[in-house]
C-alpha cells in the first residue's frame, strides 16, 4: 500500500531517498524503540520522547493523564511523530561528508484518544508486545483503574514518509586518491544479559519468551 504523498510529504531535499510505501513505514515503526512527538504548546516547539507500538493502521503511545502534552494532543494540535534508526557511521574522505546510514519515519496528524476500556487494553498489550513479543501474556493484566489512569492516544499512518540513507560515502571526486580511511562502521541495538531485579526471588529465572529474545538480539 502506498500512503498518497501530501504537500507537507513531499520531499525537496534528497527526494531519492524518501518513500511513501506503508510496509516501509511501517517496518522501520515496527524496530524502533522510541518515537519523538513534535506538538507546539503555547507557542513554544516541545519534542517528547515516547514508547510507541502499532496497531495495524494507527501507531499508538501513552502517558500519564496528567501529562501535558498528553493533553494537548488529546485536545487535537497538530502532531508529528518521528522514529529513526541508525544502521551505521559513515566515514568519508574529508570531514564535509561524514554522514550516517538512517531510516527515520515522519507521520503527521492529529492523534485521536482512545476511551473504549478493550482497546485501551489492547493498546497497551500491543506497547507491552512492542517491547519482548509474548511478555504480556506472562504478566499481571493492567486493571481496569490502570486502564483508566493511563492517557492513550492513536495516530493514523494515513499521512506519512520514511527516508533511508545506505551504502558507502559519497566524496568528492578529486577526494577518492586520499589515504583516509573510509566506509560504514555498522551500528546495531544489542541486548546484554538480564540483571534480575534485586527484590526478585532467587529461584525465578527469566522465562523462554525473555530468553530467546535476549539471545536473538545479541
Ligand atoms: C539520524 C539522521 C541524521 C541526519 N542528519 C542530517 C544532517 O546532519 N543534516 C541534514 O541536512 N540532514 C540530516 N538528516 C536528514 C534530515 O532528517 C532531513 O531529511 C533533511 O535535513 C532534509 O530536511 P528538510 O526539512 O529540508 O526536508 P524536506 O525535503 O523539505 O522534507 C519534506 C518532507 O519529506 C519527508 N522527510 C524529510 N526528511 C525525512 C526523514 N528524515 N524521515 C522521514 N521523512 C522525511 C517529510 O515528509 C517532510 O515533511 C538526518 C536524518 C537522520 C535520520
Amino acid at each position: 500500500m502506498r500512503n498518497s504523498m501530501t504537500e507537507r510529504t513531499r520531499p525537496r531535499r534528497v527526494p531519492k531517498r524518501v518513500r511513501h510505501d506503508r510496509e516501509t513505514i511501517e517496518q522501520i515503526l515496527d524496530e524502533a524503540h522510541v518515537a519523538h512527538l513534535g506538538i507546539t504548546v503555547d507557542g513554544c516547539p516541545h519534542v517528547i520522547p515516547t514508547l510507541h507500538a502499532r496497531l495495524g493502521d494507527l501507531v499508538c503511545f501513552h502517558g500519564s493523564a496528567a501529562s501535558r502534552t498528553m493533553r494537548a494532543l488529546a485536545a487535537g494540535v497538530p502532531a508529528c511523530l518521528t522514529v529513526t534508526l541508525i544502521d551505521g557511521l559513515v566515514l568519508a574522505r574529508s570531514a564535509f561528508h561524514h554522514s550516517v546510514n538512517y531510516r527515520s519515519a515522519m507521520i503527521f496528524g492529529q492523534a485521536t484518544p482512545v476511551s473504549d476500556l478493550d482497546e485501551r487494553r489492547a493498546a497497551l498489550e500491543a506497547l507491552v508486545e512492542r517491547l519482548i513479543p509474548g511478555r504480556s501474556a506472562e504478566v499481571r493484566a493492567p486493571t481496569e483503574r490502570e486502564l483508566r489512569g493511563t492517557s492513550i492516544l492513536t495516530m493514523p499512518l494515513t499521512e506519512a514518509s520514511a527516508k533511508i540513507r545506505s551504502g558507502p560515502p559519497l566524496d568528492d571526486p578529486d577526494d577518492y586518491s586520499l589515504t583516509s580511511w573510509a566506509g560504514v562502521i555498522p551500528l546495531t541495538v544489542c541486548t546484554g544479559p538480564p540483571i534480575p531485579d534485586p527484590r526478585l526471588a532467587l529461584d525465578i529465572r527469566p522465562s523462554p519468551v525473555v530468553s530467546e529474545w535476549v539471545s536473538r538480539r545479541c
